[in-house]
């Protein structure tokens, strides 16, 4: 008995590391995402950590600067991480973004072979892994990965929302 209540512990304090970290990975692409609003995009981050715990790769919404309506927060740090690998598999990594990916992005996700997608708010109008779809858990596709929603999900939608608050304040003007 009390090798399985240690057991329990260990696993407990396992999930609360993990917890940790995903906040902690949050954070960074909270950070993205304040870069994007920076340069007046839409702000959705994203970072892509190694099965090691290691930054393999970020990136932010670009699409009004890059024009181009792919040019996704996630799109983009996919390419950033697969830049400086060995192959175009991400296995074992863990994409963290502040809002659900869309079909597109979820479609990549599994594309990459990443192990876990962990993100901030729902999107209820575009979400493809819970909201709209569930193209993470699908099975008919030769690949699925983890999913965990709502990690820091209220300070990524306050971020959305105040931008498009202020969008619109900016457009009402003084
Ligand atoms: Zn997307």
């Amino acid at each position: 008995m009390l090798i399985r209540g240690s057991q329990i512990e260990c696993q407990f304090a396992g999930a609360t590391r993990d917890a940790d970290l995903d906040n902690s990975w949050m954070n960074e692409a909270l950070a993205e995402a304040h870069a994007a609003e920076a340069e007046g995009e839409i702000p959705v981050g994203c970072v892509i950590v190694g099965p090691l715990g290691g930054l393999m790769g970020r990136g932010h919404n670009e699409r009004e600067r890059a024009r181009d309506p792919t040019a996704h927060a996630e799109m983009l740090a996919i390419r950033a991480a697969t830049r400086h690998s060995v192959s175009w598999r991400l296995d074992g990594a863990t994409a963290y973004v502040t809002l659900e990916p869309c079909a597109m992005c979820a479609g990549a996700l599994v594309l990459a072979r990443v192990a876990r997608v962990v993100y901030g708010c729902d999107d209820r109008k575009a979400g493809a892994l819970r909201s709209l779809f569930s193209i993470g858990s699908d099975q008919r596709l030769n690949h699925v990965f983890e999913v965990r929603g709502g990690v820091l999900g209220d300070v990524c939608a306050e971020r959305l929302s105040g931008f498009f608050r202020r969008l619109r304040a900016s457009r009402r003007g003084p």
